[in-house]
């Protein structure tokens, strides 16, 4: 039995996560569950699963707190909740479901603690990425993606040595607006860049999709996870989503991981590692895809893609400033308050603007973070 640890379990990858364990009663129990705002759920699935902790670290704590503390679970509120619930001692796997920068104090203190990562959370690896694997290190913790380019790469490399890489390619499927022009994007309204062709996923990372961001911050996730260095990564658009991401070796050989798009499938392989458990799942059908196809980024419609690649060859603090001025920049343009298209020029001007610093410190992360978001906004008051 593993226990289990669900750090945002009301959203996209949180209640998929839910499904997974649904499926296997007998090989998971859920110990914490934690939400920032949808009390409601949360208290819906405490009482489905009924863990021994659950968080709201913003929303409606006196409702969750009448509704659970008298099945015996033991409610916490506030942002330093996360922290706390991470460290209980039952707990074996802490999954990482909430988004951005947020993600990277609980984690760095699940690691401390010695609890296995099964890591969704994405910005985390991107902002302070060689932080996190030195501390995993250490502590002898694993760091398992959940990410599907990532569970990928991991399942092409079981069984590889590290030194038989030679190249990584993850595969994008290139968003909703492949194949547009600048000057079709600049007026770009949100429902159209929340409409992603084959993930259902939180808004956050829809958006970063349409942009291309994502795959950028996963070129980043992958330096860290794999120990590979920036020129061993390269971005292929693959529409149909079926290939997940590909390694090739020494020799030339290439490998890749296929199926569906559902993130059940990474999520259940984060769980179950080093085993594999059955899974009831829609199979792949190769004759519904008889052609799946490959094409290079346009890198100069999407520009979020070179930046971010700019941020992972130069490293230091960069990634972190990147990754603090996409989040406020894509929070206003799920505002309404800027266009499609600045959302790369607010990033690439918070990245010139803030100072360069080649080995932050923790306390430097988190001092990079506020500077970069405090800068950004005024930045987009002074835009819109
Ligand atoms: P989501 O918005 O659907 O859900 C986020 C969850 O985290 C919710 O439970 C929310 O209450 C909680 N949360 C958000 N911000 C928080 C904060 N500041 N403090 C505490 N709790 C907070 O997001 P999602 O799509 O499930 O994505 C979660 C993470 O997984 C992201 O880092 C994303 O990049 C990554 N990811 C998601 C998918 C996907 O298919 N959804 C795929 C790969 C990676
Ligand atoms: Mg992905």
């Amino acid at each position: 039995m593993k226990n289990i640890a669900i750090l945002g379990s009301t959203g996209s990858i949180g209640r998929q996560t839910l499904e997974v364990i649904d499926q296997h009663r007998d090989k998971f129990s859920v110990i914490a569950l934690s939400a920032r705002s949808n009390a409601e759920l949360l208290v819906e699935q405490a009482k489905l699963f009924k863990p021994k902790y659950v968080a709201i670290t913003e929303g409606d704590f006196s409702y969750v707190k009448k509704s659970l503390q008298p099945l015996g679970i033991e409610v916490l509120s506030g942002s330093d909740s996360l922290t706390a619930i991470v460290s209980a001692q039952e707990i074996d796997i802490v999954l990482t479901a909430i988004v951005g920068f947020s993600g990277l104090l609980p984690t760095l203190e699940a690691i401390k603690h010695g609890k296995n990562i099964a890591l969704a959370n994405k910005e985390t690896l991107v902002v302070a990425g060689e932080l996190v694997t030195t501390l995993a290190k250490e502590k002898n913790v694993k760091i398992l993606p959940v990410d599907s380019e990532h569970s990928a790469i991991f399942q092409c490399l079981m069984g590889e040595k590290h030194n038989w890489i030679e190249k990584i390619y993850l595969t994008a499927s290139g968003g909703p607006f492949r194949g547009m022009t600048r000057k079709e994007l600049k007026n770009i309204k949100k429902e159209q860049a929340l409409r992603h062709p084959n993930w259902s996923m939180g808004n956050k990372i829809t958006i970063d999709s349409a942009t291309l961001m994502n795959k950028g911050l996963e070129a980043i996730e992958a330096r860290w996870l794999f120990d590979v260095k920036p020129e061993q990564i390269d971005i292929i658009v693959h529409p149909q989503s079926i290939i997940h991401s590909l390694v090739q070796f020494i020799d030339g050989s290439i490998k890749a991981q296929m199926g569906l798009p559902d993130m059940r499938l990474p999520i259940q392989v984060a769980l179950s590692f080093p085993q594999r458990i059955a899974s009831p799942f829609e199979r792949f059908d190769f004759l519904q895809y008889p052609t799946l196809t490959f094409e290079k980024p346009d890198t100069n419609v999407f520009r979020c893609l070179p930046i971010a690649l700019g941020a992972l060859r130069n490293g230091g603090n960069l990634p972190c400033i990147m990754n603090a001025a996409n989040e406020i920049a894509v929070a206003a343009f799920l505002n309404n308050e800027i266009g499609f298209l600045q959302i790369a020029e607010i990033v690439e001007e918070a990245m010139n603007k803030i100072p360069f610093t080649s080995h932050p410190t923790l306390e430097q992360y988190l001092d990079c973070d506020r500077t970069t978001r405090d800068y950004t906004k005024t930045l987009i008051t002074k835009k819109s």
